[in-house]
């Protein structure tokens, strides 16, 4: 069966917006999916301590046949080659990836909770998922556009989208 899954992508150290470009392509190639859409990716203050770089994320859009649990152990073997360090709760991050949203599904398991708990607080979630799909709803009937009505805000700003390396063949 094929899902159309949405994840999120963060990043706060290390050239960020190079983190999550390259994050992109990974997701690009992963096995069994193909990449729909990538958002514009945003700036923000962090969540939590602030006394740490500012954050940018984004989100794409894949359509999938791997099973949730496999989806997020490829997020987590991403994650891990972009040399993440877990320092403290909410600190920096080379990269952080959130399995979002994936089909109408509702999951909670001690590894999965699906939709993202915290994807109704966060502004920088929600505005690039309403970008890469204005209609989205979660399971629970919810619109995107209604929750980012009623989401504080934390100071967005669009980024100029990143340049891809130009492929030169040889
Ligand atoms: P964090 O990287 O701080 O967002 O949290 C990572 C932990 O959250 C991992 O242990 C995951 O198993 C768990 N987790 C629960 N739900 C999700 C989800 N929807 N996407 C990514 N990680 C999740």
């Amino acid at each position: 069966m094929t899902t159309d899954a949405f994840i999120g992508l963060g990043s706060n150290l290390e050239n960020p917006a190079a983190q999550l470009a390259q994050a992109v392509a990974a997701l690009a190639s992963l096995p069994d999916s193909v990449l729909v859409a990538q958002s514009p990716f945003y700036a923000s203050r962090p969540v939590g301590p602030q006394d740490q770089p500012d954050f940018v994320n984004g989100a794409v859009w894949l359509r999938t046949t791997l099973r949730p649990h496999e989806l997020l152990d490829h997020l987590q073997s991403i994650e891990q080659r972009h040399g993440r360090e877990r320092l403290r709760h909410w600190g920096p991050r080379t990269l952080d990836l959130d399995l979002l949203v994936f089909g109408n599904q509702t999951l909670a398991d001690e590894r999965l909770t699906v939709p993202h708990k915290e994807l109704p607080n966060r502004d920088f979630v929600l505005q690039p998922l309403l970008d890469l799909e204005p209609a989205l709803a979660l399971p629970d009937g919810r619109t995107v556009k209604e929750l980012r009505q009623h989401c504080p805000d934390n100071d967005l700003h669009k980024l100029p989208p990143v340049a891809r390396e130009p492929f030169t063949p040889s």
